[in-house]
């Protein structure tokens, strides 16, 4: 029977160097950036740093890949598709290799990384390769013309994909999967606070069979080697997840270099709304898993908490029991359930904002510090009274802080909850259906969630409204934002 999986010790970081046309090279200033493990800040490797002239060597690599008749222009569909479930074996051969390398890269849990991250990033391969072959257009009825007419959905080219921190190898595959999946060729930048899992893949993609060029991997960083994918005149199309700021500096680039396809998923404040019919104690814990998974560090993460005023107090007093019962350490220890914030900048980031919390008079019901002196990890912290007009309220913490507001009617929270500039995700605990289906319903969000919390799935789609993105992934839609329409008039 297999055992609990357990990582690998003393793991050894193999993969160091950019991927483009299926080997692995120096950078050409041969510049390295250092990766650091977050649960004791030492360094793990020092890899190889993109800038320009790199993007420049994939961009011309992907260029001949996706030449008019190049092998991967001619290859048939099903066997693109075939490409993408053999990567997906390789993945699952591999599966403790890259759960561990996740874990010491971004210090999150390493069962949560083996089951959960790996779990949907092998389930996403899987699902795009299925659609490979799938795509097709439509043939359109111009009855008494002398016209034949259909169209054809086409690749829209290349691709450059820029991945955070927060879900690294799920994310590079969210991106890379649906795209060669179109038969686009693309160059992922994964952030440069965690490459590992992204630069491993490389190998994986050149066992699985693909060509030399359809995938390039650049670790570096945004303002540098990202910048240099925005703004390249023969990139067509960028599919990006961060923050909203850079969001919108990719927005700009893309509008002056060449009009190039954008794909935003961005960040949010999501609304968590819980209503006095609810089930109290499945509401508490599921609400806080939804801020707390991942230490806070998901962009849909429920990070405001509006609670009806008939169940606060007693919904205050459970949340600060699992708070400050939720056990903060080492990784890959299995007892622990939440490992350090990514890196110093974003822990100070939290504990700034905890401070302004204190100061604009939320209460504060446990935690608000950190813990030890020695990697980044941040006590579960919970406060009380918030106000929509706290910075709290409005910022993205990123971090294992839950916000917790009163409410006394159903319009009124539905104002509260929609008045942000994010709208990513929401969630609603009720039993009564109607209060489910119209709160629903009125929230700004592009997923809702009724009684359940961060539920994803490859085939339903994902994505910002308002200031959260624009497009979305996943699903049908998601492989829609790698194809061109192309409408073809045939006089008879
Ligand atoms: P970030 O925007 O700082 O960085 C994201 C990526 O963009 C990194 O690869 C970075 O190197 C790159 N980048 C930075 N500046 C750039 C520039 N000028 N040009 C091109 N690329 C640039 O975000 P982060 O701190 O890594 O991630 C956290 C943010 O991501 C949060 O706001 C979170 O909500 C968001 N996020 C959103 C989703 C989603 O699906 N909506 C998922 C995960 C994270």
């Amino acid at each position: 029977m297999a055992g609990v999986p357990k990582p690998i010790v003393g793991l050894k970081v193999e993969y160091t160097k950019l991927f483009i046309n299926n080997e692995y090279v120096d950078s050409v200033s041969g510049k390295t950036f250092p990766t650091i493990d977050p649960s004791n800040e030492q360094k793990l490797a020092d890899i190889q740093e993109a800038d320009k002239e790199d993007v420049e060597k994939a961009v011309a690599a992907a260029k001949m890949a996706f030449k008019r008749n190049s092998a991967w222009r001619r290859m048939d569909t099903t066997q693109r598709g075939a490409l993408l479930f053999k990567l997906a074996d390789l993945m699952e051969r591999d599966r403790t290799i890259l759960a561990t390398l996740e874990t010491m890269d971004t210090g999150k849990p390493f069962l949560q990384a083996y089951y959960e991250d790996l779990e949907g990033t092998i389930g996403h391969c899987r699902f795009f390769a299925g659609l490979a072959d799938k795509i097709n257009g439509d043939t359109i009825p111009l009855d008494g013309s002398d016209l034949f007419c259909y169209t054809r959905r086409e690749p829209v080219g290349i691709v450059g994909a820029i991945s955070p921190w927060n879900f690294p190898i799920h994310l590079a595959i969210c991106k890379i999967a649906p795209a060669v999946a179109a038969g686009c060729v693309v160059i992922l930048k994964p952030a440069e606070q965690t490459p590992l899992t992204a630069v491993y893949l490389g190998h994986l993609i050149k066992e699985a069979g693909f060509p030399a060029g359809v995938v390039g991997i650049l670790p570096g960083y945004g303002p540098t080697a990202g910048a240099a994918l925005v703004n390249h005149k023969d990139v067509n199309k960028i599919t990006f997840t961060g923050s909203t700021e850079v969001g919108q500096l990719i927005l700009q680039g893309a509008a002056t270099s060449n009009l190039k396809r954008v794909t935003l998923e961005l960040g949010g404040k999501s609304p968590n709304i819980i209503f006095p019919d609810a089930d109290l104690d499945y509401a508490v814990r599921k609400s806080h898993d939804a801020v707390m998974y991942n230490m806070g560090q998901v962009c849909c993460a429920g990070s405001r908490t509006y609670v009806h005023e008939a169940i606060y107090d007693e919904f205050l007093k459970k949340s600060v029991e699992l708070a400050s019962k939720k056990s903060v350490g080492d990784p890959f220890n299995a007892s622990n359930e939440n490992g350090p914030q990514i890196d110093g900048e974003q822990m100070q980031k939290i504990l700034e904002l905890i401070e302004s919390g204190k100061r604009e008079g939320a209460k504060l019901l446990c935690g608000g510090e950190r813990i030890g002196d020695k990697g980044f990890f941040i006590r579960p912290t919970v406060f009380a009274d918030v106000k929509n007009s706290m910075r709290i309220a409005k910022e993205e913490i990123f971090g294992p802080v839950q916000s917790i507001l009163k409410f006394k009617t159903l319009d009124e929270v539905v104002e509260l909850a929609n008045d942000t500039h994010y709208g990513l995700a929401a969630a609603v605990f009720t039993k009564d259906i109607n209060t489910a289906i119209s709160v629903s319903n009125s929230l700004e969000a592009g997923t809702v969630w009724v009684n359940c919390y961060n539920e994803f799935k490859a085939q339903a789609p994902f994505g910002g409204y308002k200031m959260s993105g624009q497009g979305r992934e996943f699903g049908i839609n998601g492989l829609d934002q790698f194809l061109e329409t192309k409408t073809v008039f045939v006089k008879l």
